[in-house]
């Protein structure tokens, strides 16, 4: 009689998603007349940039015709990408990183989920409190997180690191020691970031203990202020003790178009084995590269035309965010984010819970967000909205709030 991997009857349900769009659909089938305004997707709205969409063209034609065909695609990723990703991303920032060293993926989602397969199971990890969920849940799957306190909402065998107003949102390094340390830099949910000298604290805390930094660097591109680091290569050591993990997604639009990459330094080493082969030898042999058509287009976005067209995408996004910042703090509401980050983290007002805010922003402003208590027990009387919507919703929904 087979056995399932009961890790999975572990996971608490994933409420919150599902009750937003309970409740969003009650409110609205007993006010039909009202305009609901969402400020709550974590995903992008704008159409891919015109010169991702030729070169995705172009790569079509390709595929079209014997000569230029192509089959599948090496496992680790095309030399044009990885070359491209190399020069742009890491020797523009002095950086020194090599081919070998990047490994090009269908998305930060995959790569953050999958890289606990090169891991033991008896490995602690530690994750900012509130969280990007993926982290502890696909732990939890593997089977190294211990059990699951319901009225606690944590993991028995997690190291939690509140990060909170109190502490600028700047995890204090942890009382017991972790193995495999999650850092979101510039964060999601709470759209802050941490300076270059903080993260380095970090590194300098991993080399010093042993510990891995599995570094998500999904919105780097929104990255506004000097003293926030690109990569977490800029610290001293970290390649020693990091992995950093890269996405397409959230710099140009590739939500639905699928690409991603992960960098891991041969000097990662634990007793004598390079994590970077460990990983080669995983993603080859459990995933068959990333399309041809995709990997030209993620070209693309390094390209002159590309660059300035995606950081116009951004702007648009961090114009929102702006309107939302200084919305808010007209409003009287203490707000963090925005800046480095199309989130906008707020203190819910009154004492509120946040899902009592999420409650009077929906019936009262007809506004959709998402409540912080679904990220982690310490995102309890925060709340989040995005600057993924279009700018007229936006300078509507902070209209609303105004009044
Ligand atoms: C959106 C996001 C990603 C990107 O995931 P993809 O799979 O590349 O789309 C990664 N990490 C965080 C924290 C995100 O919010």
């Amino acid at each position: 009689m087979y056995k399932i991997n009961d890790n999975y009857l572990k996971l608490p349900g994933s409420y919150l998603f599902s009750t937003i769009a309970k409740k969003v659909s009650a409110y609205t089938e007993a006010n039909p007349d009202k305009k609901i305004i969402r400020l709550g997707i974590g995903d992008v709205t704008l159409p891919l940039a015109p010169a991702v969409i030729e070169a995705m063209h172009s790569a079509v034609d390709e595929m079209a015709d014997a000569a230029t065909f192509r089959g599948y695609a090496p496992d680790l990723g095309y030399e044009f990408l990885r070359s491209t990703i190399v020069k742009n991303d890491y020797e523009a920032r002095g950086v020194n990183i090599a081919i070998d060293e990047v490994f090009i993926s269908d998305g930060a989602k995959s790569d953050s989920g999958n890289i606990g397969d090169i891991f033991a199971k008896e490995n602690r990890i530690a994750v900012c409190d509130p969280v990007y969920p993926v982290y502890v849940d696909t732990n939890a799957m593997a089977g190294r997180t211990g059990e699951y306190d319901k009225d606690k909402e944590c993991w028995s065998q997690v190291i939690y690191m509140p990060c909170t107003a109190e502490n600028n949102f700047v995890p204090a390094i942890p009382e017991e020691t972790p193995d495999l340390i999650y850092i979101c830099c510039p964060n999601n949910p709470t759209g802050t970031a941490m300076k270059k000298e903080e993260l380095q604290t970090w590194v300098d805390f991993a080399l010093t203990k042993g510990a891995v930094i599995i570094y998500d660097a999904a919105y780097e591109a929104y990255i506004s202020e000097e003293d926030v680091p690109h990569t977490i290569y800029e610290c001293e050591g970290a390649k020693k003790c990091a992995i950093e993990m890269r996405s397409f997604s959230k710099n140009a639009g590739f939500t639905g178009t699928r690409l991603g990459f992960t960098v891991i330094p041969k000097e990662l080493v634990c007793d004598g084995v390079s994590l970077n082969s460990l990983w080669a030898r995983r993603h080859g042999t459990k995933f068959n590269g990333a399309p041809y058509i995709i990997q030209r287009a993620g070209e693309a976005v390094y390209s002159e035309e590309g660059k300035k067209q995606t950081k116009e995408q951004i702007a648009y996004y961090m114009n929102n965010a702006k309107i939302i910042r200084d919305g808010l703090t007209e409003a009287g509401y203490t707000v963090f984010g925005g800046v480095n980050a199309p989130y906008i983290w707020l203190k819910t007002p009154d004492r509120m819970t946040s899902w009592e805010f999420f409650d009077y922003l929906l019936e009262e402003r007809n506004i959709v967000g998402t409540p912080g208590s679904g990220f982690g027990p310490s995102g309890e009387g925060y709340f989040r909205l995005t600057a993924f919507g279009s700018l007229e919703n936006t300078k509507d929904a902070m209209e609303r709030i105004r009044k």
